[in-house]
């Protein structure tokens, strides 16, 4: 039996590892760690909640005391790290939270997994999961690779730059068995809507205006949350201490473009004649900071491990999208708050 921490289980990638080892690792322990904070919605893992080797624990990784008070209950085998801050728009405003949980609760997670593992390292492993965004903007050429220096432009990716960089550090001062990866920007179901797809999605539903940054031609990586997982998992059994790697949906997409095939995609399934959904598109302020292009080289995952997606960005795409209409009760429940109230009728 293994005894598994994973923080921010409750979040959109997090609730998606949490699915995925519980129902393919029914010899382990899992443990899911959240404050529940607005993106945190346990609804996300009600599939799963009453399976035997799933633990819901609430709590705040920025509390030191909480956080040693948990490693003394448990003995961990494994870290499984999600937890953060996620929102760029949102970093912008409030920085500091970012630093607090980002930074802060890193660090005391890093402490902590240090101090239980420090007589025997066998077995053990602490994962850090990042963002391409750490790397900063590309140019119209170029990949991120590993070795791609950090040059974060946000407070966002300067907070996840800085855990990053406290993760190795840890690993090469106190000899701390870890395994970083930076993946790009990752979409489907779950997915809270104030990031691009799914808000996107809902306001196409209500008719609401579609809020496209600049000139449309901000490129990302998009990779399929599902994806993700399934390299999470692969990363955290066979990955080599020690080590980052890159992991991007060899998909890149001008916000643009990706805006223009969802709303053909939404006209579709809603029945609409072609072109409603675009005529919602409207071009607002740029944010600030803003980063041109992100593109990931995942060759070293690919090459070492054998990962790759499986499915294409047209798959995925119609897959979120079914998804969110067919639970448009869950993207009520989210935009109106209700889904804050869950914990309580579940878990009290
Ligand atoms: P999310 O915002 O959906 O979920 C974050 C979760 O962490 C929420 O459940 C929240 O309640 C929890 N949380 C926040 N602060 C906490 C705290 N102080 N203590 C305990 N729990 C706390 O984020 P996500 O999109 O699922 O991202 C998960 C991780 O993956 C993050 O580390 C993010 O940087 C990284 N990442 C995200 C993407 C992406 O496209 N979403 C891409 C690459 C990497």
């Amino acid at each position: 039996m293994k005894k598994i921490l994973i923080t921010g289980g409750a979040g959109f990638i997090g609730s998606h590892v949490v699915r995925l080892f519980v129902n393919k690792y029914p010899e382990y322990d899992i443990y899911n760690l959240d404050a529940l904070t607005y993106a945190g919605n346990l609804e996300n893992l009600s599939d799963i909640e009453k399976a035997p080797n799933y633990n819901f624990v609430k709590g705040d990784i920025a509390d030191e005391t909480f956080v040693n008070s948990l490693f003394e209950e448990h003995q961990f085998d494994g870290v499984i790290h999600l937890a953060a801050e996620s929102h760029v728009d949102r970093s912008i405003t409030d920085p500091l939270s970012f630093v607090k949980t980002n930074v802060f609760g890193t660090v005391h997670l890093l402490n902590a997994a240090r101090k239980q593992w420090v007589n025997n390292q066998e077995g053990k492993r602490f994962y850090h999961i990042s963002t391409d965004e750490v790397y900063g903007s590309l140019g119209a050429e170029g990949l991120f690779t590993e070795s791609t220096a950090y040059d974060p432009n946000s407070p966002y990716s300067a907070s996840k730059a800085s855990s990053d960089h406290f993760v190795r550090a840890y690993g090469e001062t106190y000899q701390l068995p870890y395994v970083l990866t930076n993946c790009s920007n990752n979409y489907g179901p779950n997915h809270f809507p104030e990031k691009l797809i799914p808000l996107f999605i809902n306001n196409i539903i209500n008719n609401k205006s579609l809020p496209v940054y600049g000139d449309g031609n901000y490129t990302r990586d998009w990779l399929f949350v599902v994806d993700h997982a399934r390299a999470i998992d692969l990363v955290f059994h066979q990955g080599k201490n020690h080590e980052t790697y890159n992991i991007g949906g060899f998909n890149e997409w001008k916000n643009i473009d990706l805006v223009r095939l969802l709303c053909t995609i939404m006209d579709r399934k809603l029945g609409r004649p072609e072109g409603t959904s675009t005529g919602l598109i409207t071009y607002v302020k740029d944010r600030p900071g803003h980063d041109l292009r992100y593109a990931i080289d995942a060759s070293k995952i690919n090459k070492e491990l054998g990962w790759e997606p499986s499915v294409t960005f047209e798959q995925g795409l119609e897959q979120t999208v079914n998804w969110y209409l067919e639970n448009e009760q869950w993207l009520q429940s989210v935009t109106s708050g209700d889904y804050a109230s869950y914990y309580e009728k579940q878990y009290k």
